[in-house]
């Protein structure tokens, strides 16, 4: 099957940061042309006044937490999470598995054409990617066992996790909570695994300053140097937030290859106070992607939000409109985060993964438009409702702004 994309604006992302007025061929899976040409096809998009880039990528959330919103606001950090490990606790596999299915389609309704997961139940949500046809990176959690909900050991079942088939769009990766419920024996072990199967990692790190400091004070070093210490960093890992960092960490993350998570949205929802030094981590070459983080923190995985409001909030905390540029925070929601996860996609480029988005620019909110601005009204303008197509691997799953499965019902498990 031959899909050609014809007369579109394309913000390709590639090295160069080409925006080509043109068409791009896909063939099954796997974009196969970008250019003038109009090559043999069986079927075609008309892309006039119509935006063609990457799909988004979400490196951070819980999307089984999905029908958590808006019974987690207004309220304090203490009482947010002592609140959610309760709902945690009384989770059912319906609950988790609908949850799911709600979040992947607020995300490919929204653009996202992949996310990266952290929780535990990695199955049950990847038979909900199976059914939506999203792309998923599923990182099973685990934590010492007296401070886990899950049945049975949580290595082991992270473990037996990876070990399974998974389906095409499915990639398995092994989590770590945190180093306030992990002790360095799960950190090796996590390790062990993630050399083993040859998966990557993904964790929280230095989200708070709370955190940091009772780490400080029981072990004499921060998280980051501790992680370096042991040596857990690596170019497998991927962690979220790190809010609370120095200098000197950032460079033990930079010479270590490490990938970090930015979910500006959440740490600003739960006030865990400080923005992220991204400027500094950028000036030390460590690839920053963007992350929601679950709908209880967020409430919402709209990664073109995420994408304004990240960019906002540390220009205004900088005093300087121009410490980072659109152009940089879409090449975080897109090409840096296939660069983190390892994958071909993030870039319209042959060869990639056809994980493609057309976006409507004709539209009030995004008129004017031509090939010079449609990077900084994707950044400034553009929302959810603006986007008409969405293909993940060759499929179209949002087309003419119609989602193929609609769920009708849907029992949620903390009602
Ligand atoms: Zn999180």
């Amino acid at each position: 099957m031959r899909l050609l994309i014809k007369n579109g604006i394309i913000i390709t992302e590639n090295d160069n940061r080409d925006i080509i007025n043109g068409n791009v061929l896909i063939e099954d899976n796997i974009i196969k042309y970008i250019g003038k040409e109009i090559p043999e096809h069986d079927d075609e998009i008309d892309a006039k006044n119509k935006i063609v880039m990457p799909g988004l990528i979400n490196t951070h959330t819980h999307i089984a937490m999905s029908g958590f919103k808006g019974i987690l606001d207004d309220i304090i950090l203490d009482d947010f999470l002592k609140k959610t490990s309760e709902l945690d606790s009384k989770r059912t596999d319906d609950g988790i598995y609908n949850s799911s299915l709600l979040g992947m389609y607020e995300m490919i309704n929204s653009g996202t054409t992949s996310f990266l997961d952290l929780y535990y139940s990695e199955d049950i949500i990847e038979k909900a990617a199976k059914k939506t046809g999203i792309r998923s990176f599923l990182a099973w959690a685990t934590l010492d066992e007296e401070y886990t909900t899950q049945k049975g050991n949580p290595v082991k079942n992270a473990e037996n996790f990876i070990k399974k088939d998974h389906i095409d769009l499915v990639k398995p990766l092994i989590g770590i909570q945190g180093i306030y419920v992990s002790s360095d024996e799960n950190y090796y072990k996590v390790k062990e695994i993630s050399e083993k199967y040859n998966v990557m990692v993904h964790t929280h790190l230095s989200e708070t300053r709370k955190e940091v400091y009772d780490f400080v004070k029981i072990h004499g070093e921060r998280p980051v140097e501790h992680l370096n210490s042991i040596n857990f960093l690596s170019d497998r890992l991927i962690a979220a937030h790190c809010v609370w960092v120095t200098l000197n960490e950032i460079k033990m993350l930079s010479n270590s290859n490490t990938r970090v998570s930015w979910n500006a949205v959440s740490n600003a929802k739960l006030a865990s106070g400080g923005i992220a030094p991204i400027p500094e981590m950028i000036n030390n070459n460590v690839n920053v992607s963007l992350g929601t983080d679950s709908s209880g923190s967020n409430n919402s995985l709209n990664m073109f939000e995420e994408m304004k409001f990240s960019l906002l909030s540390i220009n205004n905390d900088r005093w300087s409109a121009d410490t980072l540029k659109s152009q940089k925070i879409l090449d975080m929601a897109t090409r840096d985060a296939g660069i983190a996860l390892k994958e071909k996609i993030g870039i319209i480029r042959e060869n990639y993964y056809a994980d493609i988005i057309i976006v409507d620019a004709n539209k009030f909110n995004m008129i004017p438009y031509n090939n010079k601005n449609v990077v900084n009204n994707i950044v400034f303008s553009a929302n959810p409702e603006n986007v008409e197509y969405v293909i993940i691997n060759g499929k179209i799953l949002k087309n003419k702004y119609k989602i193929n499965n609609k769920i009708d019902f849907m029992e949620l498990d903390y009602m």
